[in-house]
């Protein structure tokens, strides 16, 4: 049994669903250019409101990561490792996602990941593999 899905808002749809095209989309702010994640429908820099979700390149470095070898849920399967990635398309965006790869113990800060998705219902969960 995977992770609970997350539930879909206006603010995180897009998020949730480009996967469905291949893509990442982030929030990103029209009128400072600024990338927000988690989502907002303000841009937390100069508070304007124009704001949508914009095509991001799904490439990034892990930031940091952990190993769950917990069941906390029944049936659930370990370990998993989660990691922080940090988006190359802007310092400090980063998202947190499942990293997937053969050897758990490949993974390491600073090694450069990409984005996948796994359609589960109408959501696309990003997750990343070591490049
Ligand atoms: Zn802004």
């Amino acid at each position: 049994m995977p992770l609970p899905l997350p539930e879909i808002t206006p603010e995180n749809e897009a998020y949730w669903t480009a996967g469905e095209r291949g893509e990442l989309r982030i929030m990103a702010c029209k009128a400072c250019d600024h990338r927000i994640n988690p989502p907002q429908l303000v841009c937390p820099v100069c508070l304007s409101r124009d704001v949508a979700p914009m095509l991001a390149s799904g490439r990034g470095t892990v930031h940091t990561f952990t190993i769950n070898r917990q069941q906390w849920i029944p049936d659930l399967e370990v370990p998993y490792a989660l990691a922080i990635v940090d988006l190359d398309d802007q310092p400090g965006v980063r998202i947190t996602a499942q990293l997937r790869c053969d050897d758990l113990a490949d993974i390491a800060i600073g090694k450069p990941v990409s984005v996948a998705f796994e359609q589960r219902e109408e959501v696309f969960v990003p997750y990343f593999t070591l490049d």
